[in-house]
């Protein structure tokens, strides 16, 4: 599932694209999700911005278009360089643009979402609504994330993967940080210095796969192609693997449905 660096990635190469753009046509697939898609006709797209894993492309009569990914997403553009390779039975929207290109939104599986909200209204979106602050805010410090989990039962990694503690963080991220950060992903509450090292943690890891256009493993593509972070990642996926840190084996075991990776030494309770 594409987290905040591929997000990210996504919103930066998009931006120039359909900045001040209007869309002239517009279309989804038949599904109630994606209908919103063709609400946007005759608007102009004044600013594209991100918050968590929520794409915002804001519009001129003060309306937000708003794109989940969801599991297997992609935006792409036609009439571009990639054009002719995109379009097939996985298209659930677009919206030709009158500078002659056309975004696509390809979404295999159908986990996204679109909406048309009026600007900052987000009650329809509760994840959106409740969602906790960006890790790159320069107003968060580490005693807010402490402060932010202080009190609350659920473990770590559950905390970060629902978006209330800080926003845009998935599995890949939340095994990455943590391994970083030297923090057992199955702790209830973790100490003012942990929570100043997992922020630090953070910015690290997701900073430098947005350097590396996001992490490609199964669908994710940004609009030049494949992320390289997949190379880069030093826990995730690697149960079984040797611990680069201190050679043990990492481990693998499921917390609240999401196979979780973790160094039995380097992250010991
Ligand atoms: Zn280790």
């Amino acid at each position: 599932m594409p987290e905040l660096p591929e997000v990210e990635t996504i919103r930066r190469q998009l931006r120039s694209e359909i900045i001040n753009q209007t869309v002239v046509r517009a279309g989804s697939h038949e599904s109630q999700k994606f209908l919103p898609a063709r609400e946007i006709k005759g608007r102009r797209f004044t600013e594209l911005s991100r918050r968590g894993k929520y794409l915002i492309a804001e519009c001129d009569d003060q309306t937000e278009l708003i794109v989940h990914l969801g599991m297997t997403g992609q935006l792409l553009i036609d009439g571009g360089e990639q054009s002719s390779t995109i379009l097939d039975q996985y298209q659930r929207a677009w919206w030709s643009l009158d500078n002659g290109k056309t975004v696509v939104f390809r979404d295999v599986r159908r986990f996204g979402r679109i909406a048309v909200v009026n600007k900052g209204d987000y009650s329809q979106i509760p994840t959106l609504r409740d969602m906790g602050p960006e890790p790159f805010s320069p107003e968060l410090t580490g005693d807010e994330v402490w402060r932010r989990t202080r009190g609350r039962r659920r473990r770590i990694k559950t905390q970060l993967l629902s978006q209330r503690l800080v926003a845009g963080v998935g599995n890949i991220y939340a095994d990455e940080a943590l391994f970083l950060a030297r923090i057992n992903p199955s702790l209830r509450s973790i100490s003012r210095p942990q929570a100043q090292r997992l922020l630090d943690a953070l910015r690290t890891i997701l900073s430098e796969a947005i350097e590396r256009g996001g992490t490609t493993i199964r669908d994710y593509r940004n609009l030049e192609g494949e992320g390289s972070n997949q190379h880069h990642l030093k826990c995730y996926g690697r149960a079984g693997q040797i611990c680069l840190v201190c050679a043990s084996t990492l481990r693998s075991r499921v917390i609240d449905a999401r196979t979780t990776t973790w160094c039995p030494q380097c992250q010991s309770r």
